[in-house]
């Protein structure tokens, strides 16, 4: 359970979360919309504190996000916890960030060996039953700049599954691909949807979230404006800036 209370933040002065409540329930997928600065990739990149935030908080699993309670004080985690914690998100970005020198499947073995101290030949098993799950399977020893981007993003979306994460945290994770190759990914998110596997999506795919999402919020200036099912938020939006994004959208 990922919970989100009062969290803002600000760069340089100027305040571009301004308070922001989230509550996503194990299982359920999320997917955030609205226009470009509204805030979306810093709310995700608050939730596994990768951006620090003012105020407010962030926890999963009832565990606070980046800091560790002492008394009546808040102290920061050190950065070995920090990234113990991390691991329970797993994240995949706009951009594949696979590593160029390493095969699809030394990508997905990676983390889970040098950060979680696995043994290999056991990660090198899950990843191979990963690979085969987001439809990859024969292409084990491809190297990024041999695989459309379409595949890279498989492989990316295999190696964040290769560390179990809680919760699953996507930034836009086909609008840098190619029209015709933004089906084969996002079918591969809405079967991981299927399976019960948590997701924060952010996206403007508004066909995958009618099909995909449990729950879609619309952020529009630093604030979540209005948040339901996706019959309710994308079909008979309350809020005229909802209705505005939509109709430009759509
Ligand atoms: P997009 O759809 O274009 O990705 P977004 O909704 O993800 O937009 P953010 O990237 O979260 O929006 O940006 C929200 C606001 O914060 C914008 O005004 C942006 O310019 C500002 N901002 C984001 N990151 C930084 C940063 N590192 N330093 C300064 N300002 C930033
Ligand atoms: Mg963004």
């Amino acid at each position: 359970r990922v919970e989100v209370h009062g969290v803002r933040k600000s760069y340089a002065g100027v305040e571009v979360l301004h308070g922001v409540d989230l509550v996503v329930e194990p299982g359920t997928v999320t997917v955030i919309l609205g226009p470009s600065g509204s805030g979306k990739s810093t709310l995700l990149r608050s939730i596994n504190h990768l951006e620090k935030v003012d105020r407010g908080f962030v926890a999963l699993d009832g565990e606070l996000v980046g800091y560790r309670r002492k008394g009546n004080n808040l102290h920061e985690l050190k950065e070995k916890e920090l990234l113990r914690q991390r691991t329970r998100f797993g994240f995949v970005f706009q951009s594949f960030n696979l590593f160029p020198h390493l095969t699809a499947l030394a990508n997905v073995v990676e983390a889970p060996v040098s950060a979680q101290g696995r043994p290999r030949a056991e990660v090198e098993a899950e990843a191979r039953a990963l690979l085969a799950r987001v439809g990859l399977g024969g292409r084990e020893k491809a190297y990024p700049r041999q695989l459309s981007g379409g595949q890279q993003q498989r492989v990316a979306i295999a190696r964040a599954l290769a560390m179990k994460p809680a919760v699953l945290l996507f930034d836009e994770p086909t609008s840098a691909l190619d029209p015709e190759l933004v089906g084969e990914v996002l079918a591969v998110i809405e079967k991981l949807a299927e399976d019960g596997t948590t997701m924060i999506v952010v996206t403007h795919e508004i066909g995958f979230a009618r099909r995909a999402a449990d729950r879609v919020v619309f952020m529009d200036d630093g604030r979540i404006v209005e948040s339901g099912p996706p019959e309710q938020v994308l079909d008979d939006p309350q809020h005229e800036r909802t209705k505005a994004f939509l109709a430009r959208v759509l």
